[in-house]
């Protein structure tokens, strides 16, 4: 048995000032067969790593093709997805005949030219393999999940978790059933329900922590051989935006539409409760400077740099500077001029520094202060689960009481290294300042006394009727009262 894997992935922000070229994959997983490291998977590629593992014990060989993501961002260029699909094509032409191929996608990129960037992957596989190789996709929960890409494939598996804490277990569960649908011990069928909604569903907070661990329960059993829940991402705007319910049922399609419909009126059921409250943003660092337990995470979610946006607005971090806040750390402000001046200007120095507001109208006024330079870090890094994110050469500075790290490799926030690594001890601050929509739970939620979400003017809104949005297929909530939910496939 022969099956090929392969990676190609970005989760593209179609609003965000900031384009995707080749060097933007260079930058972050551009690696050729066989050049997979062994420690751990590299964003989305799980399946090529957990099959790869498990090939000799298995029985099957693997044919590695090459993996490439890049950092979510805005469109990717035309020319640079054309390459890296068609390298990936190439390879997996000289590989065939095979009898499975394992694609770990990301399920949100747009390039230019393309709105469905992983149904044209899947198309132009399909092409290759002819109709009789099974074909298995894993895919981030932030997915545009189109009725094309259920066509195209066999198996099409999401993480359950946000923060994304299941990467390789649901990539075990593609290649299980890829295997099981080729030994014939099952036979899986998708169904797919559109609750016909855009909504945040962090899985840390109660409602879905329940409803998560509630489908898991009903895979395995009863013909059910997994359940995925495809978030939306909402700040891409193509046509097929919108949470769906993805059932794969063994043999029996009438049986997962059925389970897809009661979970995705489950999820309808849930609409505006699933997403933390937002506070505005003088609410917010009111809040946290009035609490007395320390520290207190506020969270921006807006200007997240895993979900497009540029990490340089200062809106947040000016208002702790004009309420003279005390003991307070933010983090990261995307700004490599920045960095370099502040290396220029040698540790311990105090200096006029103009930074943030750089990249877009979203991004608000640059922040003019004298600083005080107090760390400078070359290839900086945080972890998140076992991964080292870099974040580039670092600088942390101080205006008042308020101290702001100031990193070149743009990231969200993610590990406490982030601070750490610059000498802020997250443990002793009073007020924290994060940007990242969800992510950042996993390592300051079990710090953090108190969380705080704050929606700011930075171009990742949590309201989404502020949204530009000119592609979605309407009515869909919340930007329409009245929807039409419902079997789609
Ligand atoms: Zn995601």
């Amino acid at each position: 048995m022969r099956l090929f894997a392969a990676t190609l992935a970005t989760e593209t922000n179609t609003f965000s000032p900031i384009p995707t070229s080749l060097d933007s994959y260079r930058e972050v997983v551009f690696l050729k067969p066989g050049e997979h490291p062994t420690d751990a998977p590299r964003m989305c590629t799980a399946p090529l790593f957990v099959a790869r593992r498990r090939a000799a014990a298995e029985g099957f060989d693997l044919i590695e093709g090459s993996c490439f993501a890049a950092s979510p961002a805005g469109l990717t260029s035309r020319q640079g997805y054309e390459t890296m699909r068609d390298q990936i094509l190439k390879e997996l032409q000289a590989a065939m005949p095979v009898d499975g191929v394992l694609l770990g996608l990301h399920g949100a990129m747009v390039a230019h030219g393309y709105d469905d960037v992983e149904g044209d992957i899947l198309e132009r596989v399909r092409a290759v393999t002819g109709p009789g190789v099974v074909i298995g996709v894993e895919l981030d929960p932030h997915c545009h999940l189109t009725i094309k890409r259920v066509q195209l494939a066999d198996v099409i598996i999401t993480y359950k978790e946000f923060p994304h804490t299941d990467v390789v277990e649901r990539a075990e569960e593609v290649l299980d059933l890829v295997l099981a649908r080729l030994r014939g011990t099952a036979r899986p069928v998708m169904s797919v329900y559109d609750c016909r909604q855009i909504a945040s569903y962090p899985t840390t907070l109660p409602l879905m922590r329940a409803f998560v661990d509630r489908i898991k329960a009903l895979e395995g059993k009863d013909g059910i051989l997994s359940i995925s829940i495809a978030h939306c991402f909402p700040y891409g705007d193509v046509a097929e935006l919108g949470t769906r319910v993805l059932v794969i049922a063994d043999g029996d399609k009438a049986k997962g539409a059925a389970l897809a419909t009661r979970l995705g009126e489950e999820l309808i059921g849930m609409r505006g409760k699933t997403a933390p409250d937002y506070l505005d943003v003088a609410t917010a660092v009111g809040t946290a400077m009035a609490a007395n337990a320390a520290p207190v995470v506020v969270a921006e979610p807006a200007d997240n740099a895993g979900g497009g946006a540029p990490s340089d607005n200062t809106t947040v971090l000016r208002e702790l500077i004009a309420r003279g806040a005390e003991d307070a750390a933010l983090g990261p402000i995307w700004d490599p001029v920045a960095v370099r001046l502040c290396f220029d200007a040698g540790l311990g120095a105090h200096f006029p520094l103009r930074f943030g507001g750089r990249t877009g109208p979203q991004s608000g006024q640059p922040v003019d202060a004298t600083v005080e330079v107090t760390a400078l870090v070359r290839d900086a890094w945080q972890s998140f689960g076992p991964t080292r994110v870099p974040v580039g050469d670092c600088a942390a500075v101080r205006i008042g009481g308020v101290d702001v790290v100031l990193i070149s490799k743009r990231t969200q926030a993610l590990g406490l290294e982030l601070f750490s690594n610059v000498g802020i001890d997250p443990l002793t601050r009073k007020i924290l300042v994060v940007k990242s929509t969800n992510h950042f739970m996993a390592a300051f939620g079990p710090i953090a006394k108190r969380v705080l979400y704050v929606d700011s003017d930075a171009p990742l809104a949590r309201d989404y009727r502020r949204i530009a949005y000119t592609k979605v297929q309407r009515p869909i909530w919340p930007l329409d009262a009245e929807t039409k939910p419902g079997i789609i496939y």
